[in-house]
């Protein structure tokens, strides 16, 4: 019994500062010095991180549906790699922000049923686990997104963070929500909570 503390390192997701297509996206990854982190985020190294390779991740947006690469920098002075995911996609969701925002909107805003909402057409139960998490993460939202914008009257939560979504735009208020204060625009994952690390401590009697 008891608490004992993880030995693995905690990789680390920060926004590559990048705005535009996918294929805009792809063609200036090869360059890692375009958005090479000057500091470590992880223990506020001051020096430049060194390129570390890639992973790769599936991502559906409008026009695409394929395998993308996301750029990793090594900290030299704590040893642990930092990743740049770009800003059109959310962590640990395979589709774009702009597919889910396309969804979320045409479901909850405009009432349209699933099979008319969004492009491109997709499984039943996605569009379902996008709406259950938005739906459970949307007073964190209005809440945090004062900070950008007036919360505009709406009936419920739901209502008030579309419409602030809305009118901050979702990639700007992705942008500020994850870089500023490690919020994921539909919650994190379970085990990533509250802020998009794993917990350092993990217990052994912990149910699966
Ligand atoms: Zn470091």
């Amino acid at each position: 019994m008891g608490v004992r503390t993880s030995q693995k390192p905690s990789p680390m997701q920060i926004l590559h500062p990048f705005a535009g297509s996918v294929q805009q996206y792809n063609e200036q990854l090869s360059n890692p010095d375009a958005h090479r982190p000057g500091s470590c985020p992880q223990c506020q190294d001051k020096h430049p991180l060194t390129a570390h390779g890639f992973y790769t991740r599936t991502l559906i947006d409008t026009a695409f549906d394929g395998v993308i690469r996301v750029r990793r920098y090594l900290c030299h002075a704590c040893r642990r790699t930092v990743s740049l995911l770009p800003e059109f996609v959310l962590p640990y969701l395979r589709s774009s922000l702009t597919v889910i925002a396309l969804f979320l909107i045409a479901r909850l805003l405009l009432a349209q049923t699933l099979a008319a909402s969004a492009p491109p057409p997709m499984p039943y139960q996605r569009g379902q686990f996008w709406v259950r998490r938005f739906r459970a993460q949307a007073q964190a939202l209005c809440a945090a997104l004062a900070a950008l914008t007036q919360p505009a009257p709406a009936p419920d939560f739901v209502h008030r963070a579309l419409a602030m979504l809305e009118s901050t735009g979702w990639i700007v208020a992705h942008r500020f929500l994850f870089a500023s204060v490690r919020c994921h625009l539909l919650g994190w994952p379970r085990g990533l909570a509250p802020d998009g690390r794993r917990a350092t401590f993990s217990s052994a009697a912990a149910p699966a």
